[in-house]
């Protein structure tokens, strides 16, 4: 096993050096960008994939960035959503799945987290994913529910008052990404179409 401290130690003295001045301002308060909602994958990095900087993101991140009803999601996902929209005021919030997802191979093939009594549970709040995926023929079954997922994980956040709210008063849009970490691309869903198309480098 690794030790980690010894990280720590290499920030101290080489990375937060150059990000002091960025802290004490932030001792303030912070103003993110986004309210990023990801999956907890090791190979996802919220920071690192959108060059931004510390202040810059507030982030959830569970197994499959799955986010569920109001009412019926978890407390501590509901409550970081309302801060993040009411308290925060956040301009956007983007759901970012990603490639090689295990979450949501495990929502496609139960057999697979069978002995993962809590995480089938978990993964089994986003079934509707699985019913909603026929129309992406051009990927993969397991690329399709990863997408099927995105959809319906924005669809689960316009049920938070909140958050249909601040949409609606023009406050607050919702964003699809999946970002395809082999690659380093990220397909953005279009509200006009309901399709991932993949950014290119320059028009964003
Ligand atoms: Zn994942």
């Amino acid at each position: 096993m690794r030790d980690l401290l010894a990280g720590v130690t290499r920030f101290q003295q080489r990375k937060y050096p150059e990000l002091r001045s960025r802290f004490e301002q932030l001792a303030n308060g912070q103003q993110p960008d986004a309210l990023f909602i990801t999956c907890s994958d090791s190979r996802v990095d919220p920071v690192l994939l959108t060059d931004c900087l510390p202040g810059e993101l507030f982030v959830i991140r569970n197994a499959g960035n799955i986010v569920g009803r109001q009412g019926e999601a978890d407390l501590g996902i509901a409550a970081t959503i309302e801060y993040a929209v009411k308290a925060l005021q956040v301009p956007q919030i983007i759901i970012c799945g990603h490639s090689q997802c295990g979450a949501m191979a495990g929502l496609l093939d139960p057999a697979s987290a069978s002995s993962l009594p809590d995480v089938s549970k978990w993964v089994a709040s986003a079934k509707g994913a699985l019913e909603a995926t026929p129309q992406d023929e051009d990927v993969d079954r397991l690329t399709q529910v990863i997408r099927a997922n995105i959809r319906l994980q924005l669809r689960n956040l316009m049920t938070f008052t909140a958050v249909a709210e601040a949409v609606e008063a023009g406050r607050l849009v919702l964003k699809g990404w999946l970002y395809d970490f082999e690659n380093g691309t990220v397909d953005v869903l279009s509200p006009e179409t309901d399709q991932f198309d993949t950014v290119t480098t320059g028009t964003v």
